[in-house]
């Protein structure tokens, strides 16, 4: 247990299954490429198996991708993310030392109030939908190989009860809720750090409604423990020195966890120039059905690799989304300049 890219023989069983009772998932559907097997090996394991709640599962998953318009979730901007980082300081920073990317949150800042005021719980959930595929199909790939998971550090010093409530536990179940329902077992590990003393109340509470596979992946840490646990995980350099590491990105920040926070350090950086400029990158994969597919595959391989794009068929390459995309400007000449 622990890694999708392993399929157990049990698991390859229920995925032939699967592709027998669900059109979407044959070869003949536009869906197909995403649904690979190790894609579907998540939902096996979300559901323990069983393969009559797998088949629900992914049912639901596919008419939310199709309810959402998944296929064209990398349009979405939004634009009100800096204000939304003020109350809710979150991001990408590193990888860990397995290889997988870490993402941090921290919850002291959290105002439900002014949350509500920047934004919507519907932007938001398009804005952490487009996340997900960000990481699913441009972070992990350029990770090392094999990785398809993440590490979450969620940072609660100087949070107190009062943080959590009611709206703010409506945006923390909304984002959790898409998180589970579509996007299961890409949770690699999950630090919670810098626990208030009424946490341990809390946790008893919730941990009975938490799946046990999920339980053993979560380390709950006290501040005196969470520079030593952290650095047992992850080298100084990939850490943000407010979490015990040597970090920090923009040293000109007036606070650092900002800096760290917003810089999206990560492999997915240092190697493709391009990718820090989202808006062209991202436009570069095209998702599923009404867009085609293609992209997926090349994402699926190393960075290197993405310059073997002549195997893309030419009906294919002459697509719009891969002509917007840059797939082509990006991959094969020298990054842009802005
Ligand atoms: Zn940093």
């Amino acid at each position: 247990m622990g890694d999708p890219t392993v399929i157990t023989e049990a698991s390859r069983e229920i995925i032939r299954k699967l592709r027998e009772q669900i059109p979407e998932l044959q070869p003949t559907s536009p869906l197909y490429i995403r649904f690979d097997d190790v894609y579907l090996n998540r939902f096996v394991r979300a559901r323990q198996y069983k393969l009559n709640d797998v088949i629900i599962m992914v049912n639901n998953h596919i008419q939310w991708l199709r309810e959402f318009n998944v296929a064209d979730i990398m349009e979405f901007r939004f634009e009100e993310l800096e204000q939304f980082r003020t109350v809710y300081p979150h991001g990408y920073h590193g990888i860990d030392k397995v290889g997988r990317p870490i993402y941090i949150e921290r919850y002291a800042k959290m105002n439900a109030d002014y949350l509500h005021k920047i934004t919507t719980l519907d932007r938001i959930a398009k804005y952490w939908v487009r996340g997900y595929e960000i990481l699913l199909y441009q972070r992990f790939p350029v990770c090392r190989p094999g990785i398809t998971q993440s590490t979450v550090i969620l940072d609660l010093a100087g949070v107190r009860l009062s943080t959590f409530d009611s709206r703010a536990r409506e945006f923390l179940r909304l984002i959790s809720k898409i998180s589970s329902d579509n996007y299961p077992e890409t949770l690699g590990a999950m630090f919670i750090v810098n626990v208030p003393s009424f946490f341990s109340i809390v946790y008893n509470v919730a941990k009975p409604f938490i799946p046990p596979e999920t339980k053993r992946k979560i380390h709950v840490v006290t501040a005196k423990n969470v520079k030593a646990e952290l650095l047992k995980h992850i080298d100084q350099d990939q850490l943000p020195a407010f979490l015990g590491g040597e970090c920090v990105c923009d040293s000109n920040s007036t606070t650092d966890d900002r800096g760290c926070l917003s810089s999206d350090k990560g492999p997915w950086r240092d190697t493709m120039p391009d990718l820090h400029d989202k808006d062209e990158f991202v436009s570069c994969v095209d998702y599923g059905e009404s867009r085609g597919s293609f992209a997926i595959e090349h994402f699926h391989t190393p960075v290197g690799t993405l310059t073997n794009l002549p195997s893309v068929t030419e009906e294919k390459s002459q697509r719009k989304g891969a002509q917007r995309f840059g797939l082509f400007s990006c991959c094969r000449s020298p990054p842009r300049k802005h």
